[in-house]
């Protein structure tokens, strides 16, 4: 914030704004209803906001409703599930329209799957002692349509197989371990052109979170900007400064505009609370000031 307090314009001090655009609420695999995660986030001194469930724009309207009578600016926006490489990869989407049919479409589609995978998952959890996992997640979703990991990992915390889910995405649900299922998501070129499509900009969520080899990391990067996608997330939960640093460098190499969201999924659960992160260092251009247009200001 600067010294004088003054809530900071889009036209000064750009990189310090305090914006939070990644989080979760019930509609996916996060605790909080839309409107407690504005009410949050406005505590926490956000002040632009995008709430950004996967594979789903359900709560969109709520979330926006409640930024704007919190006086909070907000951006839509989603996170699709992508399978690339062999690997699942997360692409954000902002400021797009949340009633494009076609991006409603793709966004079904994609969620598609998750009932038959959840029901797979449950059996291999079955295979090493863990019976009734499937309807134990089910307990945790908000969304019967959004079924995903997080939900099986509260059940594991739940039923005691693990003390918190860190702990169960290192032992369960992770290739190579009980529980885990491949899925084939949307593809690069479709989600980037969901986005694109529905009036937002695509952005690579968490880089750092994918084991890819450098070739590979190039490749998802050239085709995602090939695709028409725009932005990479620097300031993230899922990043360590050092990642804060080589994400930089790529967005700046790239030519690529830089995103910043905490990645919030619950209380006690996200070590990253909403608009707690550092600022976006200031050589780069962040996503918000090529979005003003698409800003929604309270
Ligand atoms: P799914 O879309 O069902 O494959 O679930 C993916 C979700 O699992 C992510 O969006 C995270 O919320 C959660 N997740 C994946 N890996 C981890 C991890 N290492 N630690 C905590 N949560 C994770
Ligand atoms: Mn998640
Ligand atoms: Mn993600
Ligand atoms: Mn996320």
């Amino acid at each position: 914030m600067p010294a004088d307090g003054a809530r900071l314009s889009y036209n000064r001090a750009v990189n310090l704004l305090n914006a939070d655009l990644h989080c979760h609420s019930v509609v996916s695999d996060g605790t909080l209803q839309p409107e407690a995660l504005a009410a949050r986030a406005k505590a926490n001194g956000v002040e632009l906001w995008a709430l950004t469930d996967h594979d789903e724009v359900g709560g969109q309207q709520r979330a926006r409703d409640a930024a704007l009578a919190l006086g909070m600016d907000y951006l839509s926006g989603v996170e699709i599930s992508v399978s690339f490489a062999g690997i699942t990869v997360h692409i954000i989407g902002l400021g797009l329209d949340p009633e494009n049919s076609a991006l409603r479409q793709g966004l079904e589609s994609t969620r598609g799957g998750r009932g038959a995978r959840a029901r797979e998952m449950s059996d291999e959890l079955a295979k090493v002692g863990i019976s009734g996992a499937y309807e134990g997640a089910l307990k945790f979703v908000g969304n019967p349509e959004l079924i995903g990991r997080t939900h099986f990992a509260r059940f594991l915390v739940d039923v005691g197989a693990c003390a918190d889910t860190s702990e169960v995405f290192r032992r369960y649900l992770v290739e190579g371990k009980p529980g885990f299922v491949p899925h084939r998501w949307a593809t690069l070129g479709n989600a980037v052109r969901w986005i694109c499509d529905a009036g937002g900009m695509a952005v690579i969520a968490h880089p750092g979170r994918y084991k890819f080899t450098p070739t590979e990391e190039f490749a998802l990067f050239s085709e995602f900007m090939a695709h028409g996608g725009r932005g990479v997330e620097v300031v993230t939960g899922s990043h360590t400064k050092a990642e804060y640093q080589k994400y930089g460098d790529m967005a700046l190499e790239f030519g690529l505009l830089a995103s910043r969201g905490s990645d919030f999924h619950s209380p006690g659960e996200s070590h990253t609370d909403l608009g707690a992160l550092p600022d976006l260092p200031g050589k780069l251009t962040p996503v918000w000031q090529a979005l003003q247009h698409r800003v929604q200001r309270a």
